[in-house]
């Protein structure tokens, strides 16, 4: 079977802060890494080959540094990398960002035959939007599962696979033809440890580079300037004040906080 896994480089972002004074995010010396949700792609797929056979594809859009998320997914054990970049896909919102994946990803059906399975993060950390996996579903025309938590069942004799996913309250159980695109959670699977062989076979392996010229791209459907959606402000939340630590203890913390919100509330006319 064939999986494609599309990962996305992000800033580590338990270690960005923010700059009051600019705005702007403090990125120097902010690591980059696989989006989180995306490394769970990349195990689900591996786990599929692990049992069922056949090779794990995977594509990231983003800058020639994104080389690095893709060697570390090649170390958890994907087969072949792909790297889109290119300057016409600067600035390119999520409408055209999902373009730009999808003529990758014919190009990559191209070399290595058709993807049975199409993997990505629920959501990147940076961006969170959560449009680029249904936007990719759409372009391609197949069924979607997003917020995938367990895969309980895959039959390739009959083209389907059934999938638990996460909704709000619960879970649902899906059963869906093959090819889909399945967007996971964290909670589908526990990463595995990169052995050393692994990682050395990752920096040695080729990252296939794909720009404008050798893959099949409407360049009038990627970038800054051919995105619909516009940034209108950026802005940063303003900064809390501090709350008031009360020392209260079990006998007086009614009637300390009823002193505190007592004049709150009258001012409200709750009282
Ligand atoms: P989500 O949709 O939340 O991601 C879900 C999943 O999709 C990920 O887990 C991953 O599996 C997959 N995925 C997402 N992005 C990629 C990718 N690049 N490669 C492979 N898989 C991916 N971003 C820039 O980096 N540079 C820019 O210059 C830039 N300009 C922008 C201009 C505008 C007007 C707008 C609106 C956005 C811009 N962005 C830019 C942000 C960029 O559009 C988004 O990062 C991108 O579309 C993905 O959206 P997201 O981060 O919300 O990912």
């Amino acid at each position: 079977m064939h999986s494609l896994v599309f990962i996305k480089q992000v800033p580590d972002a338990a270690q960005v802060r923010v700059d009051y004074n600019t705005g702007t995010l403090i990125r120097e010396g902010v690591p980059a890494i696989i989006n989180p949700y995306d490394t769970h792609a990349i195990e689900a797929a591996v786990q599929m080959k692990d049992k069922f056979g056949g090779i794990v594809s995977v594509l990231s859009m983003g800058p020639p540094m994104a080389e690095d998320a893709l060697r570390k997914a090649l170390s958890m054990g994907a087969d072949k990398a792909y790297l889109l970049c290119d300057k016409v896909f600067a600035g390119s919102d999520t409408w055209a960002t999902s373009y730009a994946l999808w003529a990758g990803a014919q190009k990559i059906v191209q070399e290595n035959g058709p993807v049975d399975i199409f993997w990505a993060g629920k959501q990147a950390i940076d961006g969170d939007t959560a449009q680029t996996g249904p936007g990719l579903a759409t372009r391609l025309d197949i069924p979607l599962v997003t917020c995938a938590i367990k895969i309980v069942e895959l039959n390739l004799e009959k083209s389907y696979i059934v999938v638990q996913r996460l909704i709000e309250g619960g879970f649902e159980t899906l059963q869906v033809s093959i090819p889909c695109m399945i967007t996971v959670e964290k909670e589908l699977n526990t990463l595995r440890f990169s052995p050393l062989p692994d990682l050395i076979r990752a920096a040695r392996s080729k990252i296939h580079l794909l720009n404008s010229s050798n893959v099949d791209i409407d360049p009038t459907k990627c970038g800054l300037k051919y995105s619909p959606t516009k940034v209108k402000r950026v802005f940063v939340p303003s900064k809390r004040e501090r709350g008031e630590i009360l020392d209260v203890n079990e006998n007086n913390i009614a009637s300390v906080l009823f002193e505190k919100l007592e004049p709150v509330l009258r001012k409200m006319n709750k009282l």
